[in-house]
């Protein structure tokens, strides 16, 4: 392995197999809906060789921690064999109202399914995001991350489309969902942009991680402070879908301990740290590159425990 010079807080290794499988400029409701029929079409063979891959990609680029999302298994599996340290954050989505406490139970079945893991290789609790899974399941998942001294990851605020839905329960987000047949029957909007939503249900703290967070007005920004929960951003995904403002500079002035992150293959050209730092810089005009350079580096690994 190359020296570790990198550390990625968001990524997606079992998705790796979608590389340039979607290409960029499509709204999200749209890739949303072409990555879930890809993800049926593939196996799951495909999914653990690609991510394998991926992680020598990381490693050979200087990545010397990541953060992952496992809601298949395979990024988990692909992990055990990795040379750098990593948590694999097992993912929930569950749209039941009546099964988010067992929809929970049965993520920490999961994990045991797992067995014996490598020193290396620790696990945490992924609630998707706040429009794929429910306040039953949100509490559940704050409880027994904090039973079992887990960290959380949650995607949130990645769309004006979400705080669209949140707020008012219209747009393209929530027709998507409810066209899909997933949103269940009568849902009403909490009212509520998605950063308050997340607080309102007990899961942001110090040991709560939120994935993009793109549509933040200064409401959202003092929560999230007054709540000391961490931020990751993640360019090439942000270039991808060729979003508005990137968040990094004020997240970094409202004192959000902030990371970098590549997010997974579906939606950027490659897994390689010094590429998103130069995308971040691109996209954060004006911005100190020692500060961008601080958010992706290895030595920010310990604030997650690892042994930098
Ligand atoms: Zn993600």
């Amino acid at each position: 392995m190359t020296e570790a010079l990198y550390f990625n807080a968001h990524c997606h290794l079992e998705l790796s197999h979608l590389r340039g499988a979607v290409p960029p400029g499509l709204a999200f409701v749209d890739w949303l809906s072409h990555i879930v029929t890809l993800k049926r079409s593939r196996s799951p063979e495909e999914s653990r060789a690609a991510a394998a891959d991926a992680i020598r990609e990381l490693s050979q680029s200087g990545t010397g921690a990541v953060l992952d999302i496992d809601a298949m298994g395979t990024g988990n599996a692909a992990l055990r064999d990795a040379k750098f340290p990593a948590i694999s954050f097992t993912e929930i989505i569950d749209f039941d109202p009546a099964l988010g406490a067992w929809a929970v139970d049965q993520t920490m079945e999961r994990q045991r399914e797992y067995g014996d893991l490598p020193d290396t290789l620790r696990l945490g609790i992924s609630p998707h995001a706040p429009y794929t899974t429910t306040p039953r399941l949100l509490r559940a998942a704050a409880s027994k991350a904090a039973e079992y001294r887990q960290w959380l990851c949650i995607h949130a605020a990645e769309t004006p489309e979400e705080t669209e839905m949140f707020v008012g329960g219209t747009g393209a987000l929530h027709d998507y969902l409810r066209d899909v047949a997933v949103l269940p029957p009568g849902w009403k909007p909490p009212e509520m942009r998605p950063v308050a939503y997340l607080n309102a249900m007990g899961v942001l703290g110090p040991r709560t991680l939120l994935a993009h967070l793109n549509d933040i007005n200064d409401d959202d920004l003092r929560t999230l402070r007054e709540k000391q929960t961490r931020a990751v951003v993640c360019p090439g995904t942000h270039v991808y879908f060729d979003r508005g403002e990137f968040p990094l500079r004020r997240l970094l002035d409202t004192g959000i301990p902030t990371y970098i992150g590549t997010d997974s293959l579906a939606s950027n050209e490659a897994l390689n740290m010094a590429r998103e730092v130069e995308l971040a810089a691109a996209l954060s005009p004006g911005l100190d590159r020692k500060r961008i350079e601080e958010c992706a580096s290895w030595e920010r690994a310990a604030d997650f425990g690892f042994d930098v």
